[in-house]
């Protein structure tokens, strides 16, 4: 399996190059060649697996470099009992008839990143070893909260690497900030940055491409890679748990062998659900792809009308992962629909210059034959997590909320019952505060003390790793301007 560049189709690269350095030097991602196909038997054959192997049956389709003893043990590694509490990895949890959860949040950050974030140290190591790269990755990070936290749990004090994560100061929850702030390990850091998601990740970007800085490092012995979604190694372990879902299902018999689902997914850069359309592309029976957005719903538009503008206000929502206006993954999927690096870099350079690309009709045909978008607002989503509470005794977080309220929309609308899969992307315990208000509760607590108060409301318990903040020590305090990210590079490395 070769990969290229969604800017340019003709130079290749193996995958473990592809993964090695994360971005392709064009400022394209790289993708995979072509999709391979799930053989015939698949879908039984992984039905009586467990998690690990089917991650291994799957990621080894595209990674022809790896052997299956090596990404046996990655896969243990990455999803052994130590980092999640559920054998499932990640359980599909029927919440009606024909509406099935797919719980993602299992692992030690309680987010869904950690599917991906457990895995991606493993393959990235392994890929350094062939590509024979003897520097010591700088892995920079920007996280709207989960990515973050994720990445620093996954690459703490593995060899040969060093983190450095940028959140926006004011765009994450209290919880999620003490994550990060007490993180452990020697390899890493953590630096606030005065402005949104999206400053915090063109800040990332703009270092990326700074050759002054890439020179000076590469003379201390470094080279930037990264753990966001534009690397390849995030996204093919995500691809892993929506096959896995179909197949729990046909194990359970909820569903037949063939029968389509569709799959519903609350969506910020576009890489959970662009895993979803490749397992699609891959022969699983998946129908609508259903991208759920908060009220940054630049998705939305772009999905109905085929023009992508990120000109419009910013929002600080309750669901902040989904803060985002620029959606790094759509270029990959513009890739797989145009088949045109040039028609790629086109709509990229337009985006970059004015905001705003609008895509063929070609394209947008096929867009919205596969994708429907749907949006809804904060109150909205507190809405839908206090209707779920009471009909159906189930907490969900502010993100998964966004998700049910998109599939009762696409389902009112098109009348279509398909069976679906909802993928729940974070522990409600995540965002306590605003999970609290929407069951009633007027002045909920803050920080750690709302962790308490949501269990007692709830009778549910907070996740260890969230209940077990309190006695970890604060670690980091900086923040910077962000013009002024490259500061928090020099002195984590200096
Ligand atoms: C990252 C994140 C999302 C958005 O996922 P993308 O892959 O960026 O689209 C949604 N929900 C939660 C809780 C997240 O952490």
């Amino acid at each position: 399996m070769r990969y290229i560049s969604t800017r340019d189709n003709v130079i290749q690269y193996s995958a473990s190059q592809a993964i090695a350095q994360g971005l392709a030097r064009d400022g394209g991602l790289l993708t995979p060649y072509y999709i391979p196909k799930l053989p015939g038997k698949a879908l039984e054959d992984i039905q009586s697996m467990a998690y690990q192997q089917r991650a291994v049956y799957i990621m080894k389709m595209f990674l022809e470099e790896f052997s299956v003893k090596e990404l046996t043990d990655f896969a243990n590694a990455a999803y052994g009992p130590d980092r999640f509490d559920t054998p499932a990895v990640a359980p599909v949890r029927t919440v009606d008839g024909n509406t099935h959860c797919l719980e993602l949040w299992h692992g030690p950050t309680c987010a869904f990143k950690d599917m991906a974030l457990q895995m991606l140290p493993h393959l990235l190591t392994a890929s350094l070893a062939k590509t024979e790269e003897d520097k010591t990755a700088c892995i920079l990070v920007a996280t709207s909260g989960d990515t973050g936290k994720g990445a620093l749990e996954g690459f703490k004090d593995v060899p040969r690497t060093r983190i450095l994560v940028f959140y926006p100061k004011d765009g994450v929850s209290e919880v999620q900030e003490l994550q990060m702030l007490t993180q452990e390990g020697d390899n890493v850091g953590v630096c606030a940055v005065h402005g949104n998601f999206d400053d915090a990740q063109t800040g990332v970007k703009r270092l990326f491409s700074d050759e002054e800085l890439r020179r000076e490092l590469a003379g201390q012995g470094y080279f930037f890679s990264s753990a966001n979604s534009i690397n390849w190694g995030r996204v093919l372990p995500q691809v892993v748990y929506y096959i896995s879902a179909y197949c729990d299902l046909l194990r359970d018999e909820r569903i037949a062998p063939g029968q389509m689902v569709n799959v519903c997914v609350p969506t910020g850069n576009f890489g959970n659900i662009l895993a979803a359309y490749y397992a699609r592309e891959m022969g699983l029976p998946i129908e609508q792809l259903i991208c759920a957005s908060n009220s940054n719903n630049v998705l939305t538009d772009f999905i109905r009308e085929g023009i992508y503008d990120r000109n419009r206000p910013f929002h600080n929502t309750m669901s902040p992962s989904m803060d985002i206006l620029i959606s790094s993954n759509l270029e990959r999927l513009l890739y797989t629909l145009t088949q045109d690096p040039a028609e790629v870099k086109g709509y990229m350079g337009q985006l970059a210059e004015t905001g705003r690309y609008q895509v063929s009709d070609k394209v947008r045909d096929k867009l919205q034959k596969r994708f429907k978008g749907y949006f809804c607002d904060d109150t909205q989503t507190q809405r839908v997590i206090r209707e779920m509470f009471d009909r159906h005794g189930y907490l969900v977080d502010t993100h998964t909320a966004v998700a049910f309220d998109a599939l009762s929309q696409y389902r009112r609308e098109t009348g279509d019952d398909t069976p679906a899969i909802v993928a729940s992307t974070a522990s409600p315990f995540k965002f306590c505060t605003s999970v609290l208000q929407a069951l009633g509760e007027a002045d909920p607590a803050h920080g750690l003390d709302a962790l308490d108060q949501l269990a007692a409301k709830t009778g549910q318990p907070a996740p260890a790793p969230l209940a077990g903040l309190r006695s970890k020590a604060v670690r980091f305090s900086q923040t910077v301007e962000k013009e002024r990210m490259v500061d928090a590079v020099r002195s984590l490395l200096g």
